[in-house]
C-alpha cells in the first residue's frame, strides 16, 4: 500500500508501518485540519505533525513552525531529522546571534522544512514580522505545538508563554495547526481546547496502554540485592532510571551499584546543577548507564532506549507511577516497570500525608489517590488493567473502535494503512471474566493466592489484646512475634505470653503475617501511629475485618529470587527483539555496531540513539546482511541513511 505518507515514512524515517492512529493523523493534517493529539509518552507523536510537514513541503506549502517548551530535546529531534535527510533547524538560545541569523535567512528563503522554536521567541514582534512575510507568500505550511500540556495551568508543567501561542491562529487562521499532549486529564485538554482557540480541530484520543512494558511489583526484602539481581538478570549493561525517594538513598544505592559493577549516575535536586547536568547528559549520550534518582529527574527525557525504570520506593500517587514508568521503552522495544514494595513504604507514604501541612481536604484527597496505587501494589489479578482503569480507560479494549471510527471517516488507502498496527497488539483478552494483557507478573504468572482472613482477624484481635491489657501500643515486629508465640525479653516483661493470641498465629510465616499486616494498613484497617513509635492501632475500618466481612486475599509469597523468568518470548509478539535474544556471533555483530555507533554520535555531537536505535542495530547483527540492498528495508533504515551510512555499517560488521 503506498500513499504518499507512507512513501515518506518508510523513504524518510525507514518505518514499515504507521502506529495506531498515526495514519489517520497524518493524513488529516497534510490535507490542512487542525488537529488535537492525545498519544502517551512513545506513542510517535513527532511523525504525526514531521511527516504532513514534509509532505506540504512537497506540495509547495512551505516551512511547518514547531513550537517545543524544551531546548535540549530540540537540538535532538533537529539532529535526528538531519541524519534522516530533512532541512530543518531550531531557533533558541543557546545559538549565538550568526547563528540564529544564518537560520533566519534560510527560513526567508524557504529552505526549511521544519523549524523549531521555542515560545517565548514565537511570540516575538520580530520573529511574528518574519511569519508574516512567509504568510504573504504562502509558505507557511503548518503549526505543531509540542507538549501543549504547557498551556494549561491545571498540567504539571505550566508555562506562561504557551499562553500567547493563540495569537497564531489569530494571525493566520488559515494555516493548520496541530496540538500535542501526553496529559489524558480531562481538565488539562479542555483548557488547551480553550487556550489555543482548537474547538474545531479534531481530537485523537489514543489508549494509554504501553504495550511494551512489563509491569512488576516485588515484595521488598533487601532492595539492593533484588535491584541488583533484577538487572542483571534483565538488563545488564542496558538504560535504566531507579527511582528512589530521598537524597540520601539516591546516593548509596548509585555507590553500592557502581561498587556491584553496574554503570550508575546520582541524581537529586542537593547536587549542584554543573554535576545534574553532566549526569543527565552522559546519561542521554553514553550506551548502557543506570541513573538513579529522586523524582526530580525525569522531565524531558525523550531518550527512546531506557529498557527499565525501578522504583526502590512507593510513588505517592498512579499519576507519578505511569509518568515514571512511563520513561521506559519509548522505542517501542520490550521494557520493564519494577517496583520492590513493602511494609514500610505504606507506612512512610501514610505518615507523610499526615504529617504534610496541608490542610484536611487536600489530606483528604492525597489519601485517596495513595489507596488506588496500594490497590494497584496489592493486586493478585492484571496490573495493566487496573493502571488504566484509574485513568477511566476501559480495557482490553473492545475490537479497537477508537481505531475504526476514525478510519470509517476517511478514504480507502488510508483503511488498510491503519489496520497494519492493529490497537490490540499483544493478543489482550480475558481469562474468564478478568482481564489479561500476557505482560505483566500476575498475568505472566498468576500468583498463588490464599485467604490471610484468619491470620488478618488474629492479628487485629492482638491489637486489640495488647492495647487493652497495658494501654500501651505496639509495633508491627512486637505484634508479630506475640502472634507466633516467639519468647523474648520483652515478652516477658510485658507479660504478653499470657495474652489469649500468643501462638496463636504459628502456622503462618512471619513473612506472610508481615504480607498481611501491609494489606491491612495498606487498606486503612489498622493505622500506623507515627508520633507514637509506630505502633499499630484499630481503625474503623478493623471492625469489618475483625466480623470476617470483608475477605483479605493474599498472594503466596515467594521463596527469595527461587522464581523463575521467562524474559524472551513473552507473550507480545509486538515487541521488538531484544539485543539479548542473539546468538553469541550475532552478539558480536552488536558490540561491533555499537562501538562505531558511538564514535560517529560523537563526531556529529548527538545521542547514539539518533544514528541508530538500539532495536534497528539488534535487528541489522541478527541478519548479517552483505550487501546495501539487504539492509534496505530493516526498520530505522530510510533513504538517506542508506547512503550515508549503509557502507559503514557493512564494514563495522567484519
Ligand atoms: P512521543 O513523542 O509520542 O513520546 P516519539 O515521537 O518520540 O514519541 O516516538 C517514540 C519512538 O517511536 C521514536 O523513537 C520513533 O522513532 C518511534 N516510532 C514512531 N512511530 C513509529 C512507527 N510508525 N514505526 C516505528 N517506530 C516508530
Ligand atoms: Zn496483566
Amino acid at each position: 500500500m503506498t500513499s504518499p505518507h507512507s512513501a515518506i515514512l518508510r523513504e524518510v524515517f525507514g518505518y514499515e508501518a504507521f502506529r495506531g492512529p498515526q495514519a489517520t493523523i497524518v493524513h488529516h493534517v497534510a490535507a490542512g485540519g487542525d488537529a488535537l493529539v492525545l498519544m502517551p509518552t512513545g506513542g510517535g507523536k513527532s511523525l504525526c505533525y514531521q511527516i504532513p510537514a514534509i509532505a506540504r513541503q512537497q506540495q509547495g506549502h512551505g516551512t511547518a513552525l514547531v513550537v517545543s517548551p524544551l531546548i535540549a530535546l530540540m537540538h535532538d529531534q533537529v539532529g535526528a531529522l538531519r541524519e534522516a535527510g530533512v532541512e530543518a533547524a531550531f531557533l533558541n538560545s543557546t545559538l549565538d546571534a550568526a547563528e540564529a541569523a544564518q537560520v533566519e535567512r534560510r527560513l526567508a528563503d524557504g529552505a526549511l522544512t521544519l523549524l523549531y522554536a521555542a515560545p517565548e521567541r514565537v511570540t516575538t514582534p520580530r520573529f511574528l514580522a518574519q511569519l508574516d512575510a512567509l504568510h504573504a507568500r504562502g509558505k507557511l505550511s503548518l503549526f505543531a505545538i509540542d507538549e501543549a500540556h504547557c498551556v494549561s495551568q491545571w498540567g504539571h508543567d505550566f508555562r506562561p508563554e504557551y499562553r500567547q501561542l493563540a495569537v497564531l491562529h489569530e494571525r493566520y487562521p488559515d494555516v493548520p495547526r496541530i496540538a500535542l499532549t501526553a496529559t489524558a486529564d480531562a481538565t488539562t485538554r479542555a483548557d488547551i481546547v480553550e487556550r489555543l482557540k482548537l474547538q474545531d480541530a479534531r481530537r485523537f484520543v489514543s489508549s494509554f496502554d504501553r504495550p511494551n512494558i512489563r509491569y512488576q511489583v516485588v515484595e521488598k526484602r533487601e532492595p539492593l540485592a533484588q535491584l541488583l539481581a533484577f538487572i542483571r538478570r534483565e538488563h545488564a549493561s542496558e538504560a535504566g532510571i531507579v527511582y528512589c525517594q530521598s537524597r540520601r538513598r539516591v546516593e548509596e544505592v548509585a555507590e553500592a551499584l557502581s561498587a556491584a559493577g553496574v554503570a550508575a549516575l546520582a541524581y537529586h535536586a542537593g547536587l549542584d546543577a554543573a554535576t545534574r547536568q553532566r549526569h543527565q547528559d552522559r546519561f542521554l549520550r553514553e550506551d548502557g548507564l543506570v541513573m538513579v534518582a529522586t523524582i526530580a529527574f525525569g522531565m524531558g527525557i525523550d531518550k527512546p532506549d531506557v529498557r527499565f525504570v525501578a522504583h526502590l520506593d512507593m510513588p505517592k500517587n498512579i499519576e507519578g507511577y505511569y509518568q515514571e514508568t512511563g520513561r521506559a521503552g519509548r522505542d517501542g522495544a520490550a521494557a520493564d516497570a519494577w517496583m520492590a514494595y513493602g511494609l514500610q513504604d505504606v507506612v512512610n507514604q501514610r505518615r507523610m500525608i499526615d504529617e504534610s501541612p496541608a490542610d484536611e481536604d487536600f489530606k483528604q484527597v492525597m489519601r485517596g489517590k495513595l489507596d488506588a496505587l496500594l490497590a494497584l501494589a496489592e493486586a493478585t489479578d492484571c496490573r495493566r488493567a487496573r493502571l488504566l482503569a484509574y485513568f477511566g480507560e476501559t480495557w482490553p479494549p473492545a475490537a479497537a473502535a477508537n481505531t475504526t471510527d476514525l478510519i470509517a471517516e476517511i478514504e480507502e488507502p488510508i483503511r488498510a494503512e491503519g489496520r497494519n498496527d492493529a490497537t490490540n497488539p499483544g493478543g489482550y483478552g480475558f481469562q474468564g471474566d478478568a482481564p489479561w494483557c500476557g505482560r505483566c507478573d500476575n498475568c505472566m504468572h498468576p500468583p498463588a493466592v490464599w485467604d490471610g482472613t484468619d491470620a488478618a482477624r488474629k492479628l487485629l484481635s492482638t491489637v486489640y489484646r495488647v492495647q487493652q491489657q497495658s494501654g500501651l501500643g505496639f509495633g508491627a515486629g512486637h505484634i508479630i512475634d506475640i502472634l507466633r508465640g516467639k519468647a523474648s525479653d520483652k515478652m516477658q516483661q510485658f507479660g504478653h505470653e499470657r495474652l489469649s493470641t500468643f501462638g496463636l498465629g504459628a502456622p503462618y510465616s512471619e513473612a506472610q503475617l508481615r504480607g498481611v499486616l501491609r494489606q491491612l494498613i495498606a487498606t486503612g484497617a489498622v493505622a500506623v501511629d507515627a508520633h507514637r513509635f509506630n505502633t499499630l492501632q484499630l481503625t474503623e475500618g478493623s471492625r469489618a475485618v475483625l466480623r470476617g466481612d470483608v475477605p483479605v486475599r493474599l498472594r503466596e509469597s515467594l521463596a527469595s529470587g527461587a522464581r523463575s523468568r521467562r524474559r524472551r518470548g513473552d507473550a507480545n509478539a509486538a515487541v521488538a527483539p531484544a539485543a539479548a535474544a542473539l546468538d553469541a556471533q550475532a552478539q558480536a555483530r552488536f558490540a561491533a555496531l555499537k562501538s562505531w555507533r558511538a564514535e560517529v554520535a560523537k563526531a556529529h555531537n548527538l545521542p547514539a540513539y539518533v544514528i541508530f536505535h538500539d532495536a534497528t542495530l539488534a535487528t541489522i547483527a541478527e541478519r548479517a546482511p552483505a550487501t546495501l540492498g539487504d539492509l534496505q528495508g530493516i526498520a530505522g533504515i530510510g533513504t538517506a541513511k542508506l547512503e550515508k551510512y549503509g557502507r559503514d555499517v557493512l564494514r563495522a560488521m567484519q
